[in-house]
């Protein structure tokens, strides 16, 4: 078997094969683990229906986390949206607030789809499920979707670890935001060399985030960061989808990315010891949290 560790050798075989990207990997994934197609397909099909059940769950909950810190801001939004519709429409609605619905049911301990990680669960469910919902996209086609997302983040991840510790949040909220970029342009019809180039023009935005999380809870800023990177998705989707094109090779954009992790202080990357971690605020909200 070919291994495909590049973006650039997932584009070969597409090409070669006259196959999109989510067709691509479901052979690949399935001959790699030796599970039978329909086999996985039913896997990432569970796992799409219990990101929608977070979605849904997490509209209906107001429950405040442990610390105190998160917990009602998607309520917030969708009170304000019931009196006045969202300045870019309904969809724009539905993204900001499933996004933020599932970071709160992860601050909640509750049941989320780590995609790629629990801090960044928010942003590939709300972006696939507020556009299929609009454009009124079969399950079928969400899977594929998810497939998709799940083939970006198995490359990003070969050459970059998706842990906040290792690289920082670029690595975290910025591939599941590259994922989602990339999950879109499939779901809105794009050619895999838009698909890839939805990921390259996400991922070059997002260089140097850091992770920096407040009382070392995965809390502030990471609820809120997630309907910043799915709106960030929809935007590198239309982008790439119009023929824009990253100047950069999606490829090299992740040796970017993995050189700026390894050049970030290790206090930006999940140790609490920088950043909005050591503002007074922060630091008085860890003194009042744990005394
Ligand atoms: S700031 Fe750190 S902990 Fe929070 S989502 Fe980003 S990588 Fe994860």
């Amino acid at each position: 078997m070919k291994s495909i560790n590049t973006f650039e050798q997932l584009l070969t075989e597409c090409t070669s094969q006259g196959k999109r990207i989510w067709q691509v990997a479901q052979a690949y994934e399935s001959e790699w683990c030796e599970v039978p197609i329909n086999k996985m397909r039913q896997v990432a099909t569970s796992s799409l229906k219990a990101m929608k059940e977070a979605i849904r769950s997490g509209l209906n909950s107001t429950e405040m986390s442990m610390s105190g810190m998160c917990g009602d801001d998607c309520n917030k939004l969708q009170k304000r949206f019931a009196l006045r519709p969202a300045i870019f429409g309904k969809t724009f609605e539905k993204i900001l607030t499933y996004s933020l619905a599932t970071s709160e049911e992860n601050i909640r301990m509750g049941k989320i789809v780590a995609c790629p990680t629990a801090g960044s669960c928010g942003i590939v469910p709300a972006v696939i499920t507020a556009i299929s919902e609009e454009y009124n996209i079969s399950e079928e086609r969400q899977v594929n979707a998810l497939i998709t997302a799940g083939e970006i983040g198995r490359i990003i991840s070969a050459r970059v670890p998706l842990a906040g510790a290792v690289a920082g949040c670029q690595a975290e909220c910025g591939a599941a935001a590259a994922m989602a970029a990339g999950a879109v342009t499939q779901l809105l019809g794009g050619e895999p060399r838009q698909v890839l180039n939805a990921v390259a023009l996400t991922l070059k935005n997002i260089l140097g985030l850091t992770c920096d999380p407040v009382c070392g809870l995965v809390e502030v800023p990471c609820v809120k960061r997630n309907p910043f990177m799915a709106v960030m998705a929809i935007t590198a989707c239309e982008l790439a989808i119009s023929g824009v094109e990253s100047k950069i090779p999606v490829d090299e954009v992740v040796d970017a990315m993995e050189q700026t992790g390894q050049l970030m202080s290790p206090a930006l990357k999940e140790s609490s010891m920088g950043g909005l971690a050591r503002t007074k605020t922060a630091v008085k909200l860890q003194s009042d949290l744990f005394s």
